[in-house]
């Protein structure tokens, strides 16, 4: 388990805004049965975007080059180490800004941390934080049907990247449009990024990268760009393959209705975000995962780390008997902890099970038993 050297775990108080949450009354509206769950037959049939799937071939291509220039050693070992430095930045701006922190509310951060996270965010070029957030938030509230926008059911390709060169299903339109994203809309830095979004990204993406070896090590213009290019698609790939790997291979341990695998090639290579099976039952939960192994979950030892300078407070993470319970109740039985006396539930797989998702903290439709039982460390010092 994580370590918080600094922090003791303090009972959460169930409000939202200040205030008591009547659960009954703001219980969502949606009605989930409305979506259906997708075939791949259905992405054969859908309309492809001529033009993202040119720039994603084009920029693939260029990818490769810079790859087999970084591994040949025609590129200097400073500015390889400069781009994976850059990568690993680019990449928790994704899985502990976007991700943990704005999509989920998995925790609290200040000011000068959230800046921090929506510039790396902005360096990794996967659509400003205000349109991810939305994005992922519909993935998890309509996990695995054509309301999600990257729907595994439809194929490993179309999970991986193929959703980004089609036109989106109607069900991911009519569904986004329901997402609650008061929250996101309130914090100052998301929609001044989404404001300076374009020139930001050229210089945060391209240039700086690109300039960096070249201003000091004096490493060759075109061959920085490459690397640079080769960066930026290894990171999507890496991301990408949350969506599609640890959607379709790996064990089931916390609930066997639902896609999400736990996936260690995923994690490793996807700074944490890996244990999809967990994170997609509790995505509430800062580490998402059930332990805080650093080797395999950079993000946490991240948040660890700006929690004990103080920058990253209230953050949530599931008691070990309510895992224990829900494993019990919904697992495939790899849960090592398997309890016998619990009985299990019957769980037909069913992939368009959703009376129990829920797209992270605050969301409306969590179960107040779960938001008592939580753990939250670092409460916010005054
Ligand atoms: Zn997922
Ligand atoms: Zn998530």
């Amino acid at each position: 388990m994580t370590q918080l050297s600094s922090c003791e775990p303090i009972q959460i108080i169930p409000t939202k805004n200040g205030d008591q949450i009547d659960y009954q009354l703001y219980k969502q509206t949606i009605n989930r049965s409305t979506t259906t769950i997708g075939t791949k037959r259905e992405k054969d049939e859908g309309e492809v975007v001529w033009r993202n799937a040119l720039v994603f071939l084009i920029l693939h291509s260029l990818a490769l080059y810079g790859l087999w220039l970084a591994i040949t050693g025609k590129a200097m070992w400073q500015t390889v180490l400069f781009s994976y430095i850059y990568l690993s930045g680019a990449s928790t701006g994704v899985t502990g800004g976007a991700h943990r922190l704005w999509a989920h509310r998995a925790y609290k951060a200040k000011m000068p941390f959230r800046i921090w996270l929506m510039l790396w965010q902005t360096a990794a070029l996967q659509n400003d934080i205000h349109e991810w957030v939305r994005d992922h938030r519909t993935h998890h509230k309509f996990t695995d049907t054509n309301a999600d926008p990257h729907n595994s059911n439809r194929g490993f390709f179309f999970c991986h990247v193929g959703w980004l060169m089609m036109k989106k299903h109607k069900d991911v339109i009519a569904k986004g449009k329901t997402i609650d994203m008061s929250d996101v809309e309130a914090d100052p830095v998301v929609m001044w990024q989404k404001r300076y979004y374009i020139p930001m990204v050229i210089l945060l993406t391209f240039l700086l990268p690109t300039f960096i070896p070249v201003y000091f090590w004096k490493e060759s213009i075109s061959v920085s760009f490459y690397v640079c290019i080769a960066r930026y698609v290894l990171q999507l790939n890496g991301t990408w393959c949350v969506n599609s790997a640890a959607h379709l291979w790996g064990y089931q341990p916390y609930d066997k209705s639902i896609n999400p695998r736990e996936n260690v090639f995923v994690s490793t290579i996807g700074y944490g975000e890996g244990w999809h099976n967990y994170h997609h039952t509790f995505p509430w939960d800062y580490k998402a995962a059930e332990l805080g192994n650093y080797r395999m979950n950079f993000t946490t030892a991240l948040l660890d780390f700006m929690a004990y300078l103080g920058q990253a407070y209230e953050l949530k993470t599931v008691s070990l008997d309510m895992i224990r319970r829900r494993a019990n109740r919904t697992g495939d039985g790899s849960w090592s902890e398997l309890d016998k006396n619990i009985e299990k539930e019957d769980n037909k797989k069913d992939n368009n099970h959703h009376e129990d998702l829920v797209w992270g903290w605050d969301d409306r439709d969590m179960k107040e038993e779960d938001i008592k039982e939580a753990n939250i460390f670092c409460k916010k010092q005054m």
